[in-house]
């Protein structure tokens, strides 16, 4: 008999290791932070667990590795979603996140790491502000985070003019606080946290700045997170000052390196994705935004390269069963392709693909024995999951982020019966509900044209 901290029992069990098929009847045996065994399950007395989750009606999965989000930004939820909504990125958030505080990024950020954590999202990759806000969230609660601050040297809500003005103090300070950041907050919460400088996007730091800022990476041990060719005026920016395309341009200012995260690639040329490839950078792709867009990027001659890849939530929509339904359906619909995607890819692409490509595949996002014990459960007793055969497809295509029961991170349970065990969901709501009547307020000041009732112009 093995003495094991923690049982996981599933009616299915998704290692997602390659090579290794949906196993029926699995479990999951964990001592300490660490997996020791997921396969068949073993014979009764096999395990003494101080824990047995029963897996009756169960289907169990590493947790979903999120690669690119911005965990507190849901401040801005709904408001750039619809016609205009790159006028109300640059009218309505980009001016109103300067005036959010740091007491209301960390609630922002408490009822979004709820939000992650009832998705089955177990590992975040996240650059935005206050990061220090998010780190003691994320610490208290049991989420596994990468986290950089958002650095960057141009007024964002200016660009809407092509007002490229650099504000030199500026970049320099929000540098220097990534860095105090990462100085102090890599390696926190037993490993959990682990912290990377983000600058912003190609366009909205100079060149000096991204060569500090890799410079700083380097001398620090960490790696580096931006977005990339994700707008048609950061391109046409680097096109005309710099003569190249935007990762062209970040390859040769030295920066591109296998540590570096790639948020969308949307408007990537072939010299770009050859920039990336050659240097072993690898990319974040979020689903969920680029329909709302209306541009999808080139995610097969991404994957045909063999650059490094994993899905991300951006932000807002953070379901990641939404997330790979999105994948898949884009690009049958864009190679008029029936089979362009499968569901065991894209699986792989939400769990296993995002830890490689933000440098954790050998730790955590699949079920093996050494690695660390971040996984989930799904309740299947439901009808929409019914009759439920166990291939990927009934899960991918058909579960819902609601339907995460269990989530075990370093092998604790942070996520029991669908709910946060160690983050008071109902009081950070409330507290929020609090701050709404002047988001509203301001968000109307602003112009927002996705304000109803009380605050807005139009209904009094
Ligand atoms: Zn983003």
């Amino acid at each position: 008999m093995q003495a094991i901290d923690l049982l996981v029992r599933a009616e299915f069990l998704y290692p997602v290791t390659e090579g290794v098929p949906v196993v029926p009847d699995g479990e999951v045996a964990i001592v300490s932070n660490r997996i020791v065994y997921a396969g068949p399950r073993k014979p009764d007395g096999h395990w003494h667990a101080v824990r047995t989750i029963s897996g009756a009606g169960r289907a169990v999965l590493p947790g979903f590795v999120n690669a690119h989000c911005h965990t507190a930004s849901i401040v801005f939820r709904s408001q750039t979603d619809d016609h205009a909504a790159k006028a109300a990125l640059f009218n309505v958030a980009f001016p109103m996140e300067k005036d959010i505080s740091d007491a209301q990024w960390q609630l922002l950020g408490t009822v979004g790491c709820a939000e992650m954590l009832r998705a089955g999202i177990t590992t975040i990759n996240d650059i935005w502000y206050s990061p220090e806000s998010l780190a003691r969230t994320v610490a208290d609660c049991g989420l596994r985070a990468q986290i950089a601050n958002k650095v960057f040297d141009v007024r964002l809500e200016a660009l809407f003019r092509d007002d490229y003005t650099r504000h030199r103090d500026v970049g320099q300070a929000r540098l220097r606080h990534g860095v105090e950041f990462v100085e102090r907050w890599q390696g926190a919460a037993d490993g959990r946290i682990t912290t990377r400088i983000g600058t912003h996007a190609p366009d909205t730091c100079d060149a000096g700045l991204w060569r500090e800022a890799r410079a700083e990476a380097n001398r620090l041990g960490v790696g580096m997170h931006t977005h990339a060719a994700q707008s048609a005026g950061e391109v046409d920016y680097i096109l005309r000052t710099h003569g190249c395309g935007p990762m062209e341009y970040l390859r040769d200012n030295g920066v591109l390196a296998p540590d570096v995260v790639l948020a969308h690639l949307t408007l990537a040329t072939d010299g770009d994705l050859a920039a990336v490839r050659e240097t072993g950078a690898a990319y974040a792709h979020c689903p969920t935004i680029y329909p709302r867009r209306g541009r999808y990027p080139r995610l097969e001659d991404i994957l045909s390269l063999g650059i490094p890849t994993g899905f991300g939530t951006d932000w807002m929509l953070n379901d990641p069963f939404e997330g790979m339904r999105m994948a898949i359906q884009a690009m049958r619909l864009r190679l008029g392709d029936p089979g362009a995607m499968t569901c065991e890819q894209a699986l792989a692409l939400h769990t296993i693909g995002a830890a490689r490509a933000i440098g954790l595949g050998d730790q955590i996002g699949s079920l093996e024995p050494g690695k660390k014990a971040d996984l989930i459960s799904v309740n299947l007793d439901r009808p929409h999951l019914q009759p439920f055969y166990g291939a990927p497809q009934a899960l991918v295509f058909y579960a819902k982020s609601s339907d995460v029961d269990t989530s075990i991170i370093d092998g604790q349970i942070v996520l029991e019966a669908g709910q946060p065990t160690r983050l008071d969901q109902v009081r950070a709501m409330a507290n929020l509900a609090l701050h709404i009547p002047a988001w509203r307020t301001r968000l109307s000041e602003l112009g927002s044209t996705a304000v109803a009732g009380p605050g807005c112009p139009c209904c009094g």
